[in-house]
């Protein structure tokens, strides 16, 4: 309900949530107009300075690319580090030798690593420095409610104050209040398996290999971080979730190397590994009048092919240059038609990446054994077959069809 006699503010776009997603969105949206459309960005975490957070994400060569078109990247790089080879074995976890059977040598056309590392804390701080230097106007405050009307959607802030504006972007994160409030319905499950998350330093270099052991209990994986660091993703079953994270530093360490192994020598521990629980939820509708979904807000998926924030990328990517089109005629931002056509492009490689990821982490994170003869000649196969294997690297780039963020094209 918009209370009587309160006149709202006016901005062309609102978007509910600045982590990567809103912040990254803000900034192409910006760019959409040259610097002339109005964009708030809202989220109580601005009133705060980025969390320390030890996650860092594998960025595939498009997002990479995006964030240099629009001018983050520079910054981020130095705490960045190129993957340039990928290793992936399946065994149990005592097997003596972890044989490998699938191997990514990995770059896209003109020799651009196909992904890179990069830290959350180091994107979302250049990301909030960019927004600032260009104008995004941002607010510590959570989307509390909104009005849809036919040509403006109302909202109200959590401080009370109402903004009137063509379209209204949730970038709010899996548990979305926005997605709710607009009454779309998800389809969700539990994996029953979290992601412990920590940093490892280790004696020798690791020459930018990332490894993923698939093992019963869930995929480890080590991904390469500037110097002689990897950052770790270790799916487990949550029953085990408590008494791994109960354990003292000597003991967890025991745990991390029986998977990781020493073959970069010892390993030390650089922070308390922490745990996320792990979903599959796919929003049943990605828009509605004057709302569109983007990023967790509308997909979350297994982290198992690190790809969760890539498809937030690509969705943004997709509906900047919708945008773009709109004022450039200057029609109407929030366009059923417009919307439309962004779920249409956006929803079956959306559903396709997260069905290979569900499908991957069920076939492997098992001990049956006719399911491990089956995936180890799937993935043999695919090793042998170099002109299959170069497409799963391609589509980790950009083509000449792909939005042109994805290109590294400004829009
Ligand atoms: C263990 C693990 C490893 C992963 N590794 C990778 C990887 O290597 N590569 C990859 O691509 N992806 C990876 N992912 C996925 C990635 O973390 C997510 O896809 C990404 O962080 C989602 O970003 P987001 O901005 O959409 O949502 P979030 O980061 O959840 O941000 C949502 C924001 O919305 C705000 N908010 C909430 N409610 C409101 C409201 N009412 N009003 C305003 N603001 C609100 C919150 O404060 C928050 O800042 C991984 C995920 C996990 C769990």
């Amino acid at each position: 309900m918009i209370p009587p006699g309160q006149s709202p503010e006016r901005a062309a776009i609102v978007i509910g949530g600045g982590g990567l997603a809103g912040l990254t969105l803000a900034l192409a949206l910006r760019q959409a107009a040259g610097g002339r459309l109005k964009v708030v960005v809202c989220d109580p975490a601005f009133a705060t300075p980025p969390r320390p957070d030890d996650r860092a994400f594998a960025l595939a060569a498009g997002g990479k690319r995006m964030f240099e078109a629009l001018g983050v990247w520079d910054r981020v790089a130095p705490q960045a580090e190129p993957i340039r080879d990928m290793v992936i074995t399946d065994s149990r976890l005592n097997d003596p030798v972890r044989p490998v059977f699938l191997t990514f040598a990995g770059e896209v056309d003109d020799g651009e690593p196909f992904a890179s590392m990069a830290p959350q804390g180091a994107l979302i701080r250049a990301l909030r420095e960019e927004a600032e230097r260009v104008g995004v106007d941002m607010r510590a405050v959570a989307i509390k409610d909104f009005v849809t009307g036919p040509a403006r959607i109302t909202i109200t802030l959590s401080d009370d104050t109402l903004m009137d504006a063509q379209l209204l972007c949730a970038c709010d994160g899996g548990p979305s209040p926005i997605r709710r409030m607009a009454k779309i319905d998800v389809v969700r499950w539990s994996y029953d398996q979290s992601g412990i998350v920590t940093t490892i330093a280790h004696e020798r270099p690791h020459h930018g290999r990332a490894e993923e052991h698939f093992l019963p209990s869930g995929p480890f994986a080590t991904l390469p971080l500037p110097g002689n660091e990897s950052s770790i993703v270790w799916s487990e079953r949550n029953e085990n979730i408590d008494a791994l994270l109960s354990l003292d530093d000597e003991d967890l360490l025991a745990e991390i190397e029986k998977r990781f192994g020493l073959k970069l020598g010892r390993l030390t521990m650089k922070a308390r590994p922490k745990a996320w629980p792990l979903n599959f939820q796919m929003a049943r509708r990605f828009v509605a009048p004057r709302v569109a979904l983007v990023g967790d807000s509308a997909h979350v998926i297994h982290p198992i092919a690190g790809q969760g924030l890539n498809l937030g990328l690509e969705d943004i990517a997709v509906l900047a240059e919708l945008i773009a089109e709109q004022a450039a005629l200057g029609l109407d931002l929030g366009d059923i038609d417009m919307l439309e056509t962004y779920e249409r492009a956006r929803r079956t490689p959306t559903v396709a990446m997260a069905a290979v990821t569900d499908g991957l982490n069920r076939l492997f994170s098992n001990d049956n054994p006719a399911l491990r003869a089956l995936r180890d000649f799937g993935l043999g196969l695919v090793d042998r077959l170099p002109s299959l294997k170069n497409r799963f690297i391609q589509e980790a780039a950009a083509s000449a069809q792909s939005p042109r963020l994805l290109r590294g094209l400004p829009l």
